[in-house]
């Protein structure tokens, strides 16, 4: 080597010992399975005007001392048959199944999901079997002396983010509703929303001009958006009002509240069905579509595809689960002394549910059809009070308890922070470029699907 020659190397050798060092910090014991290891640094900073090879670090290792295959499992993919083809013998592969029986649950080989084979470079055995089910976690199967199967944790990183948009309904329905935009982020974000707001906001009949706000958490892996966190703040403008749900957690509570404290979570659902649209509502002077005069609609319709499930809107016990001609298969639930509620042209019911059967709200007790009399799939939602039946949407139901006094005034400090920061977030109108394409919600349903940690 010439004096330049040599002083590459050294700083090359300074650069990878220092990597080295940093990862072997950050990484804490890979049995554990509570650390991250795989970061991908791939620095190419320049030294004067020399480059130096990239360094490329992934699950705790460097991998340029080794020789990597990456891939994805193919269908029919077995440990065996794809160790087989890197010349990994079948007693070896049997004593790693065996270790296999160490981890909280088998890993089985999914089609389309990564792998990396890390193999010495000298010798061309292979040292690491890298398998990653989703993007939360790997599974190490390490063939080297007495071989072991860990699984590790990758590290997720909290980003709180925040969304905005003005409504153009069918925009709205695109997102929520849409039947090509699956499990991606849009969605799991709507329903986040949902989950704080639907018993305040009329998500049935959102319309043009309607806003939201919202604070949340999004799962980061490795610099890349891996999933949607929980719900943090909300604010919804509809018809002129301003909602607001606050999520506030201590060791009695973990829900969303009003800026009063009290629970968003009221005794009854505004709708037995989720992503449903309002097609018939309570009219007392309706024309039948089917008998074809005016009769009386007591009920609210709600249309949705055959087989989605039919919630209780509050908690009960099933008083009757019948069929006659004009209801189909229906439930009936009462309440307490005073409220029940009835669902119609069920498709079927659901297992479980039987008169008697005690119901908490949201719990799913049949599925939409159009059994009895009706024109197409949907729920016919009947609310009795008193033994008569009535317009849910009229009735004050009561309130439910707010926060009592001790835990207000931590509540307070909370709800001051985030609908501050709510506040401030402009309203956007929602364009074009702020819905994913195809290609990209698929891409994240790759990455993201089954991602529960
Ligand atoms: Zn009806």
């Amino acid at each position: 080597m010439d004096n330049r020659q040599k002083w590459l190397f050294f700083i090359g050798s300074l650069m990878i010992g220092l990597i080295c060092y940093q990862s072997a910090n950050s990484s804490k014991s890979p049995v554990l399975g509570s650390h991250t290891s795989t970061k991908i640094a791939t620095s190419q900073e320049e030294i004067g005007a020399f480059h130096r090879p990239d360094i490329k670090e992934k699950y705790g290792m460097t991998l340029n001392y080794f020789d990597v295959v990456e891939d994805k499992v193919s269908r029919n993919d077995l440990l065996s048959i794809i160790l087989d083809k890197h010349g990994v013998s079948a007693y070896d592969v049997d004593v790693l199944a065996k270790k296999e029986k160490n981890l909280e649950s088998t890993p089985y080989l999914i089609p389309g999901k990564k792998y990396t084979i890390l193999k010495n470079k000298k010798t061309g055995k292979v040292e690491h079997f890298m398998y990653e089910p989703n993007a939360y976690k790997y599974i190490q199967y390490d063939l080297r002396d007495t071989m072991n199967v860990v699984e590790v944790k990758k590290e997720v990183n909290k980003k709180v983010v925040t969304s905005s948009g003005v409504i153009e309904s069918s925009l709205w329905n695109a997102i929520v509703g849409s039947e090509d935009i699956h499990a991606s982020m849009v969605q799991a974000i709507a329903a986040n929303m949902e989950d704080a707001l639907q018993w305040s906001v009329d998500f049935h009949h959102v319309q043009k001009g309607d806003k939201f706000r919202m604070i949340f958490e999004e799962d980061w892996i490795e610099g890349e958006r891996v999933g949607v966190g929980k719900l943090i703040a909300a604010h919804f403008f509809q018809d002129n009002n301003d909602y607001y749900a606050i999520r506030f957690k201590n060791e009695k509570y973990d829900g969303f509240f009003d800026p009063e404290g009290r629970p968003m979570k009221k005794n009854f659902l505004k709708a037995p069905v989720k992503y449903a649209r309002i097609s018939s509502r309570f009219n007392p002077r309706r024309f039948h579509p089917v008998l074809k005069r005016v009769k009386a609609h007591l009920g609210t319709d709600f249309a949705a595809p055959k087989g989605t499930p039919i919630m209780a809107t509050a908690d009960g016990i099933v008083t009757k689960r019948s069929r006659t001609r004009g209801n189909g298969n229906f439930v009936k639930i009462k309440h307490d002394e005073t409220y029940s509620t009835q669902y119609l042209h069920m498709s079927k019911f659901q297992k479980g549910v039987t008169v008697g059967t005690r119901v908490k709200q949201g719990q799913t007790i049949g599925y939409v059809g159009s059994t009895g009399l009706a024109t197409g799939p949907h729920v016919c939602y009947r609310f009795w009070k008193n033994g008569k039946q009535v317009d849910p949407k009229r009735q004050n139901l009561p309130p439910p308890d707010p926060l009592p006094e001790e835990d207000k005034e931590q509540f307070f400090l909370e709800r001051d922070k985030w609908i501050g920061k709510l506040k401030g977030i402009e309203f956007k109108t929602i364009g074009e470029e702020n819905i994913p394409t195809e290609e990209e919600i698929e891409e994240m349903e790759k990455d993201s699907s089954d991602s529960n940690p």
